[in-house]
């Protein structure tokens, strides 16, 4: 098995996971409340998706759970 020769130090394991950051999430504006919603998904203030509501606003929310 290949093993490290050396411990790598804490400078090298940072230079290293300097590339490991997450990609950010794309934010679009939502068309119906003008909320940052994330493309492709349900906006979460207003419940619309493709100019209709698909989940009421309320149920979004958390605050109507039925
Ligand atoms: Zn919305």
């Amino acid at each position: 098995m290949a093993v490290p020769k050396k411990k790598v130090s804490p400078s090298r394991r940072g230079m290293r996971r300097a590339h490991e950051a997450l990609p950010r999430e794309n934010h679009a504006e939502c068309p119906n409340c003008g909320e940052l919603k994330r493309s492709h998904h349900v906006c979460s203030s207003c419940g619309y998706y493709d100019s209709r509501e698909v989940i009421a606003a309320e149920a979004v929310k958390g605050v109507v759970r039925t």
